[in-house]
């Protein structure tokens, strides 16, 4: 492989462990794009609830995804690439407590993940890209250059989640968003189709105990080694 190539660097794990905040690091480092497939799930379950779609109706739910327009746009700092719909920036939206519970639901629709896994593949396929979410490295690129697990305590992951939930302005209480967390991790686990799982082939980061830049720059490490082969 080519010093010059650009890798497809896949990284999975569950809610709160840090994906997107290393993503980022990573991305920026190697003047990738971070692709947060996260986002993608949760802005078709945010724009479902605006339009009272009722989230148990795969049809209605798959209706309303091919209708609206997808577009991925670089943020300000130009690293990640942001999910606009019709038009409009879902950024604001998505993060909401009451998004994060139900976009589980939204997220089990076989007929939804092909969709968005396509749009995903698109992104990703030319590659100089950092994609995270549940599915990268076992389902989307099962190929990818680099793939990577990481993982985190549940309670250090529930920190995490609170710090950022404060600083983007939503309120939140310790056992309300620890349990949250287990739910969802529960749904990501259990689900029949392409629930989260470790990839063959995939690297394991423990972050409990790492800052993320350290996390960070043991992914870099590992990219550096793969781009000598
Ligand atoms: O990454 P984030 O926690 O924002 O993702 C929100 C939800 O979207 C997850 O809990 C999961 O249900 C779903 N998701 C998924 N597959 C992905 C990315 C996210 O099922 N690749």
């Amino acid at each position: 492989m080519g010093k010059g190539r650009r890798l497809i660097i896949a990284m999975d794990g569950p809610a709160g462990v840090g994906k997107s905040t290393v993503g980022q690091l990573v991305a920026k480092d190697l003047g990738y794009y971070f692709v947060n497939t996260g986002e993608m799930y949760r802005a078709l379950t945010w724009k479902a609830m605006e339009e009272g779609v009722d989230l148990k109706d795969e049809s209605a739910v798959m209706a309303l995804a091919k209708r609206l327009s997808w577009e991925f746009k670089p943020s300000e700092n130009g690293t990640a690439l942001k999910t606009f719909l019709d038009g409009e920036s879902v950024s604001s939206h998505i993060r909401a407590e009451e998004v994060s519970r139900s976009t589980s639901l939204v997220a089990a629709m076989p007929s939804i993940r092909r969709f968005l896994c396509g749009l995903q593949r698109g992104l990703g396929k030319a590659g100089g890209v950092v994609m995270e979410g549940r599915d990268i490295a076992t389902h989307v690129f099962p190929n990818a250059d680099v793939k990577i697990y990481l993982d985190a305590s549940l309670e250090e992951r529930a920190k995490r989640r609170i710090r950022q939930l404060r600083s983007s302005g939503h309120s939140a209480e310790s056992a309300g968003v620890r349990n949250a967390i287990l739910q969802r991790d529960r749904n990501d686990l259990e689900r029949k189709i392409n629930p989260l799982a470790y990839a063959a082939g995939a690297t394991l980061i423990d972050s409990t105990r790492l800052s993320m830049h350290g996390v960070a720059r043991k992914i870099l490490k590992i990219v550096k080694e793969r781009q000598k082969q």
